[in-house]
């Protein structure tokens, strides 16, 4: 029933340089993201970057950069310093990725060029790689981070509809501690009136934690200028109660209100504080020195 149409496109290369955020590259090796996610902030990118529609043109036609792994060892025979987030615009773990594989054979790349890496994505099939996973986690820092904003699936329905249930996301973060890695819950972005009541975070952060999540992280949604009309059109259709509160609360910009970010946060802590995040113990096997010095220098 998926009507997404897929693309071959070739990269001209694949590490991407990042200011200003805890890491130093971005890693996509797809664009567009068939999950669908209605507040997505890389809509905005594919607006502002690309020129492209912020909906459909986003969420049913999607890019495989098939060269992307090729590129990407290029890229690190230059021995680039810092740590690297794969799926910062896009999810790669998304159903496609099951057959073409460039976010595992990026993996690939990244154990015979060891950079701390971080993963970003709602997709289970990353359990599919815990096996370089490991390997990669031998040799650096890996953390991969589920994004699981809400666990009402009724919402998740209507708000991620192309994105698999959160049970099936924390199900496999749970494999992934089993398997000794870190695995963390981003629970992001919190929309207001529809995923930022206690009981809803209380709700998310007690199922993080009880699959073993390392963290559990919050974050309010950002509605860029280039995503308000996609935005407050889905509002309007699925939660039209909702429209004159954001509209209170976010006064045509893309952040809400200081005093909103301030209760937010006083919520969360409590919420954080009833239930444990376990760190991940000291793993046995250490990087070898000249992979200790990168570490060092990325935090
Ligand atoms: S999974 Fe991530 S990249 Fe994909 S639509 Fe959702 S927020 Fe966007």
């Amino acid at each position: 029933m998926s009507s997404v149409v897929y693309r071959e496109v070739e990269a001209k290369s694949a590490l991407n340089a990042v200011k200003g955020m805890p890491f130093d590259w971005s890693l996509n090796p797809y664009v567009g993201c068939p999950h669908a996610c209605r507040y997505c902030f890389a809509r905005a990118y594919n607006a502002r970057y690309r020129d492209r529609d912020v909906g459909d043109a986003f969420d049913k036609n999607v890019e495989i950069k098939s060269n992307f792994v090729e590129r990407l060892r290029v890229d690190l025979g230059r021995n680039p310093q810092g740590s690297v987030a794969i799926g910062t615009a896009t999810d790669p773990y998304q159903p496609i990725e099951g057959k073409y594989q460039l976010t595992r054979r990026c993996l690939e790349a990244l154990v015979d060029h060891p950079m701390p890496t971080s993963i970003v994505t709602k997709g289970p099939l990353v359990v599919r790689d815990i096996d370089v996973l490991q390997k990669l986690d031998e040799k650096t820092e890996v953390t991969v981070y589920f994004s699981v904003p809400c666990v009402d699936e009724e919402i998740v329905r209507k708000t991620e509809p192309g994105t698999a249930p959160p049970r099936q996301r924390l199900r496999a973060l749970r494999m992934l501690r089993e398997a000794g890695l870190d695995a963390a819950v981003l629970c992001m972005p919190v929309l207001p009136g529809i995923s930022d009541s206690e009981e809803s975070l209380d709700a998310a952060a007690r199922a993080a934690s009880e699959a073993g999540a390392t963290a559990f992280r919050h974050r309010p949604l950002k509605i860029d200028a280039e995503i308000q009309q996609y935005y407050y059109d889905f509002l309007a259709t699925e939660f039209p109660v909702m429209v004159p509160r954001y509209a209170a609360l976010y006064r045509g910009g893309a952040y809400p209100t200081k005093d909103y970010e301030r209760e937010l946060e006083e919520r969360i802590r409590r919420v954080r504080a009833r239930y444990e995040f376990r760190e991940r113990p000291a793993r046995p096997a250490r990087p070898a020195a000249s992979e200790t010095v990168q570490l060092q220098l990325a935090i």
